[in-house]
C-alpha cells in the first residue's frame, strides 16, 4: 500500500463503507485490509486518485487485475467491466433471490464482471453463508 497513502486509503475506505465494490464483502470478514482497486488499470494510464480507486478484497482485485472487458458468459461478445465510480452496483447485479450468497449479473457487464471475478466461487459462497449467519449478509 506504500504506493497508495493512508489518506487516500481512508477515503476510499470510507466512500465504500468498508466493503469490497465489487463483491460487497466486508471489511469485517478479512484478516488483511480490504485493497486499492485502479479501476483503470495503471498499465493504461489509469491514476492513483479517489475518482479512479475502488476498495476491493484481495480476491476480487487479483482476479480483476489489468482488465477492463471480459466475455459474458451467455452472449459471448466481450464487454466492459463492471466500473465502481460510473456504474451502480443495483444497476448490475443482485442477490439470487433463491440464494442470497449467490451474485447474479442484471446486465451483460454484470455477468461478464461475475464470471471473471469469480464472484461465485465455492470460497465466496462459504463465506457470505457465514457472514449470513452472523448478520453482515446480505449488506
Ligand atoms: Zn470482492
Amino acid at each position: 500500500m506504500a504506493r497508495i497513502g493512508r489518506q487516500l486509503y481512508r477515503r476510499v475506505s470510507d466512500r465504500a463503507e468498508h466493503r469490497c465494490e465489487y463483491c460487497k464483502l466486508p471489511q469485517a470478514a478479512e484478516v488483511m485490509d480490504l485493497t486499492i482497486d485502479h479501476v483503470i488499470p495503471r498499465a493504461e494510464g489509469g491514476p492513483t486518485s479517489l475518482s479512479n480507486s475502488a476498495l476491493a478484497c484481495l480476491w476480487c482485485n487479483a482476479h480483476k487485475w489489468k482488465s477492463t472487458k471480459a466475455l459474458d458468459p451467455r452472449t459471448g461478445r466481450w464487454v466492459r467491466l463492471f466500473h465502481p465510480r460510473r456504474d451502480r452496483w443495483e444497476d448490475h447485479f443482485k442477490w439470487a433471490p433463491e440464494d442470497l450468497a449467490r451474485i447474479e449479473g442484471r446486465t451483460a457487464t454484470g455477468r461478464a464482471t461475475v464470471d471473471l471475478l469469480e464472484m461465485n466461487s465455492g470460497r465466496a459462497l462459504a463465506i457470505r453463508r457465514w457472514l449470513m449467519r452472523i448478520g453482515l449478509h446480505p449488506p
